[in-house]
């Protein structure tokens, strides 16, 4: 797909995203969280759900778990500008104050936004940030992301690299190093598609 017409379908899904009411979490946010990042690139990074911070300024990974994110692209030279990042759910799940899990409910309701997102950008790499993202794309795989981090789905001339939640490597010194681990697998997977 030429740019061109790129830019024109996914503004088009972004408006649609925004006006989306398909469920509840369109009442408690403040702002939609569509993705950001290169819409040529051959590179995309799927996340959970929109946290605080990214509810308050609309852009994904800006928080706590974005700044860790930012950590882990530099050794590998992997810019932000030059990949597109976004989430399974485009609004903040929170229960109370804080942030919570999505339901399975929420999950159906908004990955047909996310499936498009693929088709219009139409990248040879898939990050997936944690199980959410894993799960999502592929429903029926039995094994969760400690099991099958840092190893390959090839799929419809497409790769996908799961990985763990940048979140999780921020709690967890263990999950850090094997996440550390894995990204260096994932600039050879880099060299490789671009
Ligand atoms: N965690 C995610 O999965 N996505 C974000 O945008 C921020 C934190
Ligand atoms: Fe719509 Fe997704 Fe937001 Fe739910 S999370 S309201 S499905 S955009």
């Amino acid at each position: 797909m030429k740019f061109l017409q790129k830019y024109k379908r996914l503004y088009k899904l972004r408006k649609k995203v925004e006006n989306c009411k398909k469920c509840n979490l369109y009442k408690s946010r403040t702002n939609v969280v569509f993705g950001e990042g290169n819409i040529d690139t051959k590179i995309i990074f799927i996340g959970e759900s929109p946290g605080f911070w990214e509810d308050r300024e609309g852009k994904p990974f800006v928080g706590p778990s974005g700044k860790f994110l930012n950590k882990l692209l530099q050794p590998i030279k992997l810019n932000r500008k030059d990949i597109f990042i976004t989430s399974v759910l485009k609004c903040r799940p929170v229960e109370g104050k804080r942030n919570r899990s999505p339901k399975q409910d929420e999950i159906e309701a908004c990955k047909p936004y996310l499936l498009e997102q693929i088709e219009i950008i139409s990248p040879k790499l898939i990050v997936l940030l944690g199980n959410v993202a894993l799960k999502a794309l592929f429903p029926n795989e039995k094994l969760t992301v400690s099991e099958i981090h840092g190893k390959e789905i090839k799929q419809n001339n497409r790769i996908y690299f799961p990985t763990f939640h940048p979140s999780a490597a921020m709690r967890f010194p263990n999950v850090r190093r094997k996440m550390e681990e894995d990204f260096k697998k994932l600039k050879v997977v880099i060299n490789k598609v671009s």
